[in-house]
């Protein structure tokens, strides 16, 4: 079985085309895709490189996070999951996936925009894996709306709530708990710097995350914390489905980016892997794109 260590070209390596609409209500399940993506279930093998670290990461159910917490468990972390109570069925096959890897997934589902919720994963990740020294947070929330007009104050509340409120308040509460050689590792996005007009509060938050990170990056690091940022591309996750692009995208999704193609899960978590190990140790407040291609600043 090909691996992230087997040489191919990585135009042809993974589906071409764009993807036929498919709606799904949010947050959207990984287990309804199709095609299924790859988060790494068959094709991540881990080689060590976090042993013994205890990992908490949001978003663990599906996409990006589901990767992430894949890859972790591998390279031998144990790793508290958490997502919203509709994705379950999601985060219960991620737990068995990290199982597998004979380490220990603790499920903590609930909703990060509740600040007290959000603050208790700490509490949780110290209490069922007895300390905690990584820290990646996945989860995010993204609505297009075509028109300013249309974007209600509800929804432009709960994006920033999600995506950058529940960032700060879970960094906050972690960082009296993190030794030195901990890692942060956060989930910004190429609308970070090439902002699409119909994600206008979604590419707000992205901008955000990069900027609280490259702050937070050099305050923590005399303490012997290191943040970093991953920046992905267009990638097959639940959240384009789930109301991310309209569904007259889906055709398109990914297609416009120098590979042709949009990214897999799976891409994404040796990015996730190498922030958060100690082989990462001189690199600090970097945002390591993974985009099939496209020209950032
Ligand atoms: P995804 O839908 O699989 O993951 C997003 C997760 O966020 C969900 O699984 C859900 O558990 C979590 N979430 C959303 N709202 C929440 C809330 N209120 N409380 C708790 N959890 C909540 O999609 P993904 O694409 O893997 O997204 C993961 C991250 O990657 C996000 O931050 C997203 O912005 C970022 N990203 C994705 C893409 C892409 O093309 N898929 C591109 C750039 C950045
Ligand atoms: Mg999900």
């Amino acid at each position: 079985m090909s691996d992230q260590y087997t040489f191919s070209n990585p135009v042809t390596r993974y589906h071409q085309e764009g993807f036929e609409p498919q709606p799904q209500d949010g947050p959207g399940l990984a287990g309804e895709l199709s095609p299924a993506p790859d988060h790494g279930e068959s094709t991540y093998r881990g080689t060590g490189r976090l042993t013994g670290r205890r990992a908490l990461v949001t978003g663990a159910d599906s996409g990006i996070g589901r990767a992430a917490a894949i890859a972790y468990a591998r390279e031998g972390a144990d790793v508290v999951l958490n997502y919203l109570p509709a994705e379950q069925s999601d985060a219960e096959e991620v737990a068995r996936l990290v199982e597998e890897a004979g380490r220990k997934a603790v499920l903590a589902p609930g909703d990060l925009t509740d600040e007290a919720f959000a603050r208790s994963l700490v509490a949780t990740t110290v209490r069922e894996l007895g300390g905690i020294d990584l820290v990646a947070n996945v989860a995010g929330k993204q609505q297009h709306v075509e028109e300013i007009t249309d974007l209600t104050s509800g929804q432009f509340e709960e994006t920033m709530r999600t995506n950058l409120n529940s960032l700060f308040w879970i960094v906050q509460e972690a960082v009296p708990h993190l030794p030195p050689g901990s890692t942060i590792v956060n989930t910004a996005s190429i609308q970070g710097y090439q902002p699409s007009p119909n994600l206008v509060d979604y590419a707000t938050t992205k901008a955000g995350i990069i900027a609280m990170s490259q702050a937070l990056a050099q305050q923590l690091a005399p303490k012997g914390i290191r943040v970093n940022v991953v920046a992905p591309g267009p990638v097959w996750t639940p959240l384009q489905v789930a109301g991310g692009q309209p569904d007259d995208a889906m055709p398109e999704f990914g297609q416009s980016t120098p590979l042709g193609r949009a990214g897999q899960p799976v891409e994404m978590a040796p990015a996730y892997v190498f922030l958060a190990s100690a082989e990462s140790s001189y690199v600090v407040g970097a945002v390591l794109d993974v985009n099939g291609g496209m020209p950032t600043p």
